[in-house]
């Protein structure tokens, strides 16, 4: 196997072990680990070391890692990259059993972000996340990451005999429309309790114990390389663990350097960003003081830190479709394969300007790869991400940047081999830096 299938390989690996941000974060925990990265509490007292590797973990579902530059933090400051663990999907919600006309039992789930629904149909699911169970410890419960590694559930179309418009469009009401079938009722099966029963089974708890959980859907099948000549990456997720894993992998994988490199991996970017562990709050400007008050640096040269560094915020961007070149800016059609893409806004739903998107062009050009430029159509709203809140929170430069995908939000989105370890390339020589 070539090295570009081998790379690929691996992220759609990582991708597949990490279905939701909880799951997520303790892929990303395993790898930091095998790289001698130690893990830092928040409720300890933190012991930086000059070149030591570290990561802190907010909430069981985001991450901060870095190594420790070896120069004066306020000299050298830091260098960023960001992104998100998390993914748009379905959640579960609590006593999730319906009762279907007497004949089926449907779970009842919420829809997490914007997924594009129609994608989820006809196709297994399993479900993962985390469960608290009641440890002795009101304050404490137990938390366990579960995992459903097989298929469980399926949300059915309406036959076309049924729906005649199948094909001309039709609104998938979120409530209605997108539940997903678990069993048929039987004799045996006790009605109600069937889900929390087999939750029970799989954690090896007593039903009684569980308390609570934060649990999802994701497609059971395994993502793939794809195309005549083993071009693309098919997978759920590639929202945004495919940053996620090019990130860290170009961290661990740094060698020491004067500046601190920092990779921050945000949970909840798809539901807005406002929560404890998303990219609207002090997470990462309390991590970021701490380091510099464990190396005995005070607040005003913290200020100063931060007035020396730069963030790359990474997101995945929309690539020229094939079926709808018209969907595009007349000028700039980033494709897939061509490079990592460099996103503007005039709103500043990106935030990327002259000079930053200046750095991310040189470091792409020191590295020796392609960049493209992604702007919408200037009648298209468009996304945004965690660049503009991060940017404004700590006061620092910052650019917006993607990977060209097609079918963003799709349960399978699709993206470029060569992009992948184009990033990876362009992260690497910006930590060298
Ligand atoms: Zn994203």
């Amino acid at each position: 196997m070539d090295n570009k299938l081998k790379a690929a390989n691996e992220l759609i690996d990582f991708i597949y072990e990490s279905p939701n941000s909880y799951h997520a974060v303790s892929s990303i925990k395993k790898i930091l680990l095998e790289n001698g990265f130690s893990e830092l509490q928040d409720d300890d007292r933190w012991q930086i070391e000059r070149g030591g590797r570290y990561f802190a973990v907010k909430n069981g579902s985001a991450i901060t890692a870095f190594v420790a530059g070896l120069g004066d933090v306020s000299e050298k400051g830091f260098r960023m990259i960001g992104a998100h663990t998390d993914s748009p999907g379905f959640r579960i919600k609590p006593s999730p059993e319906i009762n279907a006309e007497g004949a089926y039992v449907k779970l009842n789930t919420e829809v997490y972000g914007g997924p594009i629904l129609n994608t989820w149909m006809d196709r297994p699911l399993a479900a993962a996340g985390r469960v608290t169970v009641e440890s002795g410890d009101v304050m404490k419960p137990e938390v366990m990451l579960v995992n459903f590694r097989k298929p469980i559930l399926v949300i059915p179309n309406l036959a076309i005999h049924m729906n005649r418009n199948i094909n001309t469009g039709i609104e998938l009401n979120r409530q209605k429309d997108v539940l997903p079938l678990m069993a048929t009722i039987s004799e045996n099966l006790e009605s109600g309790s069937c889900f929390i029963k087999a939750l029970a089974e799989e954690l090896d708890v007593p039903e009684k114990k569980i308390l609570d959980f934060d649990l999802f859907l994701y497609e059971y099948e395994k993502g793939c390389v794809t195309g005549i000549r083993d071009e693309f990456i098919s997978s759920g997720r590639l929202d945004d663990l495919l940053m996620v894993h090019a990130g860290v992998m170009a961290l661990v994988e740094s060698g020491e350097s004067d500046s601190t490199k920092v990779l921050v991996c945000f949970d909840n970017e798809e539901v807005g960003n406002t929560t404890k562990q998303g990219a609207d709050s002090a997470l990462l400007a309390t991590v970021l003081e701490r380091i510099t008050l464990s190396m005995g640096i005070g607040r005003e040269d913290y200020f100063r830190a931060l007035s020396r560094s730069f963030m790359i915020s990474c997101d995945l961007g929309h690539a020229l479709h094939p079926n709808y070149a018209e969907k595009c800016d007349p000028v700039n059609k980033p494709v897939i394969n061509r490079g990592p893409i460099i996103k503007i806004s005039a709103n500043q739903s990106y935030t990327t300007d002259a000079v930053s998107g200046a750095v991310f062009e040189g470091i792409c050009r020191k590295a020796g790869i392609p960049v493209q430029k992604f702007v919408n159509r200037s009648d298209e709203r468009g996304g945004s991400t965690i660049g503009p809140v991060t940017a404004s929170l700590l006061n620092i430069k910052t650019v917006d940047v993607g990977t060209a995908v097609l079918a963003m939000h799709s349960i399978r989105e699709l993206a470029g081999i060569d992009d992948y370890l184009h990033t990876i390339k362009a992260f690497a020589e910006y930590y060298k830096i």
